[in-house]
């Protein structure tokens, strides 16, 4: 896990009314999303989203739902708690099939269709939220903020991972060198050869190792 002091460059303009509560430096949306995972590969995984609140904080956090539509979502999710599971189990299956296709391109090994199908139902279903509305530097394409759906944390999470797997950007992304870590960011420093997710964390633990294996070797 990084400690967040890499801010990604997606959230560098959000407006927060309280401090993030995930680690956000996947520099994707999606990336940051597969990380909630924590120590995915280990014996022990973290699960960083055991309920609806979480996925709707992790929205709040990556900026991609608006304060008063974290609020309205998160107190409906009390209101109607089956839906509200169903959504986090549907975020969970997307999240999941986002690793497998991103570690397998990572790894160079096939991607599993089952995963790109699933992405592809989530895209598509994400799309049908999308509409034209004036922005900043003229017109985007913007996320219903009104909807009180509560699987509408899912479909900006659904669209970056399908934006970034059909972009130049694709042959960026890595998994962290640290094999307890491997969480996944895109790697966009200038000369691309970027490690670790976190250097304070990830790349200092490795090189305090590296120090103590030469000094065994010499001692
Ligand atoms: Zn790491």
């Amino acid at each position: 896990m990084c400690t967040g002091r890499r801010k990604a460059i997606y959230t560098e303009n959000i407006k927060r009314r309280i401090q993030p509560r995930f680690e956000l430096c996947g520099g994707s949306v999606a990336l940051d999303f597969v990380n909630t995972l924590d120590d995915r590969f280990s014996d022990a995984p973290k699960e960083l989203l055991n309920d609806y609140v979480d996925l709707a904080r992790f929205g709040e956090d990556t900026g991609t739902l608006a304060d008063e539509q974290v609020d309205r979502l998160m107190t409906r999710s009390l209101q109607h708690r089956d839906e509200a599971k169903r959504a986090l189990a549907s975020a969970i299956q997307l999240r999941e099939a986002i690793s497998d296709i991103f570690y397998a391109l990572v790894r160079k090994k096939p991607v599993p269709t089952a995963a790109l199908i699933i992405l592809n139902q989530h895209a598509q279903e994400a799309a049908q939220h999308l509409g034209l509305a004036p922005g900043k530097r003229g017109f985007e394409w913007k996320f219903d903020a009104q909807t009180n759906d509560l699987f509408a944390p899912l479909w900006p999470i659904a669209r970056d991972a399908a934006e970034l797997l059909a972009s130049e950007r694709m042959e960026f992304v890595r998994a962290c060198a640290s094999k307890t870590c491997e969480w996944l960011f895109v790697d966009e420093s200038k000369n691309h050869r970027r490690r670790w997710c976190d250097m304070a964390k990830c790349g200092n633990r490795a090189k305090v190792k590296r120090f103590y294996r030469r000094n065994q070797r010499v001692i």
